[in-house]
């Protein structure tokens, strides 16, 4: 079982070995005021004597840095968690019963959006039926999605709220399509206390993974949700770095945010941007045609706006978060950093960048950007017959995340999960056996740079990410009980 150690006062860890620091050895460490004050190295084991809660003895097991996502989406993870689920479900009879359990825990008249029904798994035909909605909540606006999101059901109450002026709703049946039902949460926006409940189980998870901090993109509402959350909490369990939506770059500038700003907790960091799609969605921007389909992706900004856009956060003292998976979106933000003079101490980095060529991991090199990177994606689609291989051509599938190349080049490297799903150990052994030959990097490299390497992505490199004097103590350790 993992354990995780997160800020103590004061503790005495004796007996554990050290990742990174002659690992057959035994030390000892000493944490002083949340901090590593001093690192002993044992010339025999020392003898197991507990006497306090203030003494831990680790018998030989090795403790590493806690682990740093530097790529969640760690708030709307929360809000998944909490949320009504519908996944296994078998019949619309099914539906309908985890639906009454449900609302007996939801206050009259607030939103309920439930997700992930497949009616293709299920085992008799049938439909939900807004009628049966209705019976079973009167009062409480009830919204179903499909586990594509891009289909759903709503109730009499539900659709009360949905504006006429919005297409591809079906008020007799109460079927909602595309926009209508992805864009729902903007008409019933989650309340403050599922924001703060979500966020509860967030952390949770974290603590089981062996996470001790995380990066996370953030909203106005996600925002306040982390501040009264570390208001309230004096231990808080996690350390967050937040960069807000690039709808939000205006707001952020005008009240004088900048890089840095918050406590040892939570910092502010910047600003996140989209440059492309997904592979999945087949709107990566690449500079061939993806298999058997007559489009090579898609740009979302001109590249004047995109210039105009880098400018500001850069000016602004604001690090960027680039999400650019595709290589011709990768050009097109690598051309942009080429054409203007930047703050390189702002470490900008860019995000996932699945099929970044050679050329242009030199480039980024010589740019001083940072490689933010998500090993979970080889897990989930490089082997053969998975989305990669069904989706592109075979010099862009034989290219995709090539952790070695970066790593290679002396391209910083940061690691996480883009929660999907969430947790390092998945990702780190995607890393470790990515089934292109080449391309897959050893244990050591892939906990350093889901330690050190998002560390110094967020510019935390002084006090997390190694287990060294005068480093925070957020420590994790494999135990058997
Ligand atoms: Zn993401």
């Amino acid at each position: 079982m993992l354990k995780r150690i997160f800020n103590p006062w004061n503790l005495i860890i004796n007996n554990c070995r050290i990742f990174g620091r002659n690992e057959r050895k035994l030390f000892q460490v000493e944490i002083v005021n949340n901090k590593i004050e001093k690192i002993r190295l044992l010339r025999k084991p020392l003898a197991k004597k507990i006497t306090n809660n203030n003494i831990l003895d680790l018998a030989g097991s090795m403790l590493y840095p806690g682990f740093n996502d530097s790529h969640t989406h760690f708030m709307w993870m929360g809000l998944k968690l909490i949320s009504l689920n519908f996944e296994g479900t078998v019949s619309a009879e099914d539906v309908y019963s985890r639906l009454k359990e449900y609302i007996k825990k939801v206050p009259p008249g607030s939103a309920i959006i439930g997700e992930g029904y497949d009616e293709t798994k299920w085992k008799a035909e049938g439909n939900i039926l807004k009628s049966e909605l209705d019976k079973i909540s009167p009062k409480n606006p009830v919204v179903l999605r499909r586990v594509c999101g891009h289909k759903g059901i709503a109730n009499t109450e539900a659709l009360k709220r949905i504006p006429s002026t919005w297409k591809i709703v079906n008020r007799d049946s109460g079927e909602l399509f595309e926009d209508a039902v992805l864009y729902i949460r903007k008409l019933f926006p989650p309340t403050e206390d599922e924001l703060d409940s979500g966020l509860k189980e967030a952390i949770k998870l974290a603590k089981k993974e062996g996470v001790t901090s995380i990066t996370d993109v953030v909203n106005k509402d996600y925002f306040k949700t982390y501040q009264r959350y570390f208001a309230k909490n004096k231990n808080p369990e996690i350390r967050v770095s937040l960069y807000f939506t690039y709808e939000n770059i205006n707001e952020v500038i005008s009240t004088g945010l900048e890089a840095g700003f918050g406590n040892e907790y939570m910092k502010v960091r910047g600003i996140k941007l989209f440059t492309d799609g997904s592979i999945g969605a087949y709107t990566a921007a690449i500079n061939q045609n993806f298999l058997g389909k007559k489009t090579n992706g898609v740009l979302i900004f001109q590249t004047p706006k995109l210039k105009e856009l880098i400018l500001k956060a850069d000016r602004n003292n604001l690090q960027l978060m680039i999400h650019a998976i595709g290589d011709r979106a990768i050009d097109q933000v690598l051309s942009i950093f080429k054409s203007i003079d930047f703050n390189r101490e702002l470490r900008h980095r860019l995000e996932h960048i699945e099929l970044i060529s050679d050329r242009q991991i030199i480039e980024m090199k010589k740019l001083d950007l940072i490689a933010s990177m998500q090993p979970n994606f080889v897990g989930e689609w490089s082997h053969p017959d998975e989305m990669y291989s069904q989706r592109l051509p075979l010099e862009y599938f034989m290219r995709n995340n090539n952790f070695a190349k970066v790593i290679k080049a002396g391209l910083p490297l940061a690691l996480g999960s883009d929660c999907m799903p969430f947790g390092p150990w998945y990702g780190i052994e995607s890393a470790v056996n990515h089934p292109i030959i080449g391309s897959e990097i050893s244990f050591r490299q892939a906990v350093k740079a889901y330690t050190e390497g998002s560390a110094f992505a967020e510019h935390e490199e002084k006090n997390k990410g190694k287990i060294k004097e005068g480093y925070l103590a957020d420590l994790i350790y494999k135990c058997d009980s």
